[in-house]
């Protein structure tokens, strides 16, 4: 399965620029998604829920969904690099990174995973499994900024979609935390800065869990807006309206708590009155998305109600205000977080892409199966925000 999806729609890197690889102009100006895959298959631990079948099953979802045809408009970026050192510790402590290298020897010793901090395991790959992550998100960023550049059209620019894992958004500059070791969307947004000269980041956080490890990156920071929806009262059990950012950060951070069993009409009502208002005012050159799958009804670890298409309506509008923001010029780059139904998670990154492209959900669910959303108390929950942040 693997090598035939390769085969059929990877577009190998064909230039080198500033350490960067990036597709041909004709590739980049014909796509309208690219992916990169960073599937980490021997970052695995008998019956953990982030476990190596995620990304098989999403790659077959887009098989099944004809996402990988070159008639889609998706093309696969392969052929590039685990971040560099100095791009990770953009983010991370030197003395955390050379950490999670020890962490990795010993589990090759020990010939078998051994566990972090309760909840995160490290095999023998994981460094280097979570090195190849983070650089799947920044070679998307750089085709992606690339592709801005060639076209004066946003709309024509295409968005990236990090296959990627393990994931980033709860482990901390020093820590790994919950399923977590590298900050992929923090990598990724540190890169965008420094290598691409662009300033102002935002991201937009829709797993069901707080992202308290790129809100604690980021806090003090001015120039990266972090808006995280997610779940009330869950793991790891911050991200509180009342926590809008410190020092100069002040304002740059807003947080969403939905109660439980808020859904497709929660997330997007959350989307058009608190993340797209924060986005004109902020006015990003890039929009980042931590893009976890786990709000999906059928997960596990959560108990909110989204289904396949909350994720293509999301998906949709956010390659919208990519393109109608001024200075983003259609930049936004999706990196995978949690989601642990692999069915549920196929059909939802699915269609995700197919909410991208402008292409109808592929979703044939019946929501009347389905809870009421508490719509009361997600307005609430909204309006205090708008309150808190002068939206
Ligand atoms: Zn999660």
């Amino acid at each position: 399965m693997r090598a035939a999806h390769s085969g059929n729609t990877g577009v190998a890197a064909a230039a080198q620029s500033s350490g960067a690889v990036l597709l041909p102009p004709a590739s980049l100006t014909a796509a309208r998604l690219l992916y990169a895959t960073a599937g980490a298959a021997g970052h695995d631990s008998p019956g953990h829920p982030e476990c190596a079948a995620r990304v098989p099953a999403i790659l077959e979802a887009l098989e099944t969904h004809g996402l990988t045809a070159r008639s889609s408009g998706v093309l696969e970026l392969t052929g590039f690099s685990a971040a560099p050192r100095p791009a990770v510790q953009l983010v991370h402590a030197a003395g955390y990174v050379a950490g999670l290298e020890r962490a990795s020897a010993t589990s090759a010793e020990r010939e078998r995973a051994i566990d972090l901090d309760g909840s995160t395991y490290c095999t023998a790959s994981t460094s280097s499994d979570a090195c190849l992550a983070a650089g799947a998100a920044i070679a998307l960023v750089d085709n992606v900024v690339a592709a801005s550049r060639l076209s004066a059209d946003p709309s024509a620019v295409p968005a990236g979609f990090a296959v990627c894992r393990p994931p980033g958004h709860h482990c901390l500059a020093n820590e790994p935390m919950g399923f977590c070791l590298l900050g992929n969307v923090a990598i990724a947004a540190r890169h965008a800065q420094t290598q691409h000269g662009l300033q102002r980041v935002m991201i937009f956080d829709w797993d069901v869990h707080h992202g308290n490890g790129t809100q604690a990156i980021f806090e003090h920071d001015p120039d990266v807006l972090f808006i995280s929806s997610h779940q009330a009262g869950i793991y790891p059990s911050t991200g509180k309206a009342s926590e809008v950012g410190t020092g100069d950060g002040e304002g740059a951070t807003i947080n969403l708590p939905l109660p439980g069993d808020s859904g497709h009409e929660a997330m997007l009502a959350a989307f058009d009155e608190v993340v797209a208002p924060a986005a004109q005012r902020f006015q990003p050159d890039i929009l980042l998305v931590s893009a976890g799958y786990d709000a999906h009804w059928r997960d596990p670890l959560a108990g909110l109600q989204c289904r396949s298409s909350t994720f293509h309506a999301l998906g949709h509008r956010a390659k919208l205000l990519a393109d109608e923001l001024p200075s983003c010029r259609g930049r936004l780059v999706m990196l995978l977080e949690g989601g642990y139904d692999l069915k549920a998670l196929g059909e939802s990154v699915a269609n995700t892409f197919l909410g991208v492209l402008g292409e109808a959900a592929a979703d044939n669910f019946n929501p009347a199966l389905l809870r009421d959303e508490p719509m009361d108390k997600v307005q609430q929950v909204l309006r205090e925000a708008r309150r808190v942040h002068g939206l």
